[in-house]
């Protein structure tokens, strides 16, 4: 394992690109107090930086520029197209600015630098583009109506929109939010996770470069108790969009209920993966194991309820361990690092003490278990096998590189055991057999269904959970309907024309 977790001429540089600020109305500025919060590297627990760290009162101001933004300023007033051509000129600024984005973005959160090149980046410019495209095709209905009258429909912005998202993907969730609710002219006060506020900033920054105009995008980092709960209870704000645990999703929801503004939730989930008998082992083996140890496991939609047949599970066991064996674990910076640090010392702790109690519950440690290195959050990529549906490894989120494999015999028995949680954000299934897909597909309780696949993602299909893993659906025409409201208006004819 290599930890090198020095900060060299290129991380500096990134790090030197962001202020460190709230952004508010166009401007970097500091809390009205002054209060600051230090953002960590989680190579080593030390400082990167102090971020501005906004209380009540900062979101207040924010709040209000967005209010001024949205009654007064040109945003919602423009044209679609003219909008969505600002949109398109953010995402070319983040393609321009990709490595320095990516870099931010590992040293801050922790993931290979390689992904997030490769993939957080990617993706967050591709998703702002499709909601560039849709800017200017958001339109209402001429409906038929009975008697002499006719009726139409706009839909338009809701307003203020209050925006709070967590830290395994910072500025891909950035993207997801910002897409829709810019799209449909809504302007935002956005509450980074204070884990990972940086290249959220980097963004916001060149949102203004791209010619957003000010008070349109504001940026608040601070802690979830203090400016999280501000902006969810605040009454200038007109929609909440929350990403992150289903504990904090249910507290939000009552924030937002006092004003009844709508809510938006993307929550936990404890995902099922379905290993048919006829699967290509050495395929699902692999799919398996990224669908759990992506993003150092730090992914809601982690498969981390492997269920394999009981006819190959042995094999499976074996080759699951061989291959969390082969991780590469390390300094994110190193190009052939397959998995980095926790993002915090928090998170680090809650996943060693979900591997004691998998041990304590009486499941077998079959690889891992330890931390790595005596600095930063580095955890061994770890495998259980004999997990049972009651132990906790199997029930709760734990977010980490903690794989649970389960054996299952009939496929009645693994639907109605793969259904059995109070989540349902994703599952999967990995067969070559039709109906085994098929049957599956149908029976499994989740927004996202991944047959021979998993964390596909595309700009244009809905994504959102069933149960206790959220309400509403990010991605595609569906995330858009959530940042829009419908007028009617009636008008009388003079004769009945239909
Ligand atoms: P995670 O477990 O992924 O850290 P959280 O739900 O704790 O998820 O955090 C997600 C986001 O919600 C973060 O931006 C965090 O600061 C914010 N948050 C946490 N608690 C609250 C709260 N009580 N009200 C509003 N936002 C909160």
């Amino acid at each position: 394992v290599l930890q090198k977790a020095d900060l060299h001429e290129d991380l500096k540089k990134a790090l030197r690109s962001v202020k460190p600020k709230l952004l508010i109305d166009g401007e970097f500025v500091d809390a009205a107090g002054g209060e600051t919060f230090p953002t960590e590297d989680p190579r080593t627990g030390d400082v990167l930086l102090d971020v501005a760290e906004a209380q009540e009162r900062d979101v207040d101001r924010a709040v209000q520029a967005a209010r001024k933004a949205f009654d007064h300023g040109p945003w919602p007033r423009m044209s679609g197209r003219e909008r969505g051509l600002l949109i398109y000129k953010l995402a070319d600024l983040m393609e321009e600015h990709l490595l320095e984005l990516a870099t931010l973005e590992s040293l801050d959160n922790g993931k290979p630098l390689s992904v997030a090149k490769s993939s957080d980046l990617p993706e967050a410019i591709e998703h702002l583009r499709y909601f560039a495209g849709w800017a200017d095709k958001i339109h209402g209905l001429t409906i038929p109506t009975a008697g002499k009258m006719q009726a139409h429909t706009y839909r338009e912005p809701l307003g203020v929109v209050g925006q709070i998202i967590p830290w395994n993907f910072p500025i891909l969730m950035q993207a997801w939010k910002l897409g829709p609710a810019l799209a449909a002219g809504n302007t935002i006060v956005m509450k980074v996770a204070e884990q990972t506020p940086l290249s959220a900033l980097r963004v916001g920054e060149l949102a203004l470069e791209a010619g957003i105009p000010p008070g349109v995008l504001n940026i608040i980092p601070g802690s979830g108790s203090v400016a999280g709960a501000a902006l969810a209870k605040h009454k200038g704000v007109d929609k909440i969009a929350f990403t992150g645990s289903t504990e904090v999703g249910k507290i939000i929801m009552k924030q937002a209920a006092e004003n009844v503004v709508p809510v938006t939730l993307e929550l936990g989930g404890k995902s099922p993966f379905v290993v048919c008998p006829d699967a290509d082992l050495d395929a699902a083996v692999e799919c398996a194991h990224q669908a759990l140890f992506f993003n150092m496991g730090q992914c809601c939609t982690a498969g981390s309820r492997t269920f394999v047949h009981e006819s190959i599970y042995d094999e499976f066991v074996k080759r699951a361990v061989k291959r969390a064996a082969e991780k590469a674990v390390g300094d994110p910076f190193d190009e052939s690092t397959e998995q980095g640090p926790q993002v915090s010392k928090e998170q680090f702790e809650k996943i060693l003490s979900y591997i004691d109690k998998g041990q304590q519950e009486g499941a077998k440690l079959e690889y891992g278990g330890k931390r790595i290195g005596d600095k930063g959050y580095y955890v061994e990529p770890t495998v259980f096998s004999n997990v049972t549906d009651e132990m906790s490894i199997a029930k709760d989120e734990i977010f980490g590189p903690v794989q649970s494999i389960l054996k299952w015999s009939t496929i009645g028995e693994v639907l109605e055991r793969a259904n059995a949680t109070e989540y349902g954000l994703a599952a999967g299934v990995f067969t070559q057999n039709l109906n085994w897909a098929t049957t599956l597909s149908r029976g499994l309780k989740a927004g996202t269904i991944w047959v021979n696949t998993w964390n596909t993602f595309d700009a244009g299909v809905p994504f959102g959970g069933y149960k206790l893993s959220g309400i509403g659906r990010e991605h595609g025409e569906a995330a858009l309907s959530h940042y829009t409201q419908t007028k009617s208006v009636y008008q009388p004819l003079e004769e009945p024309l239909n």
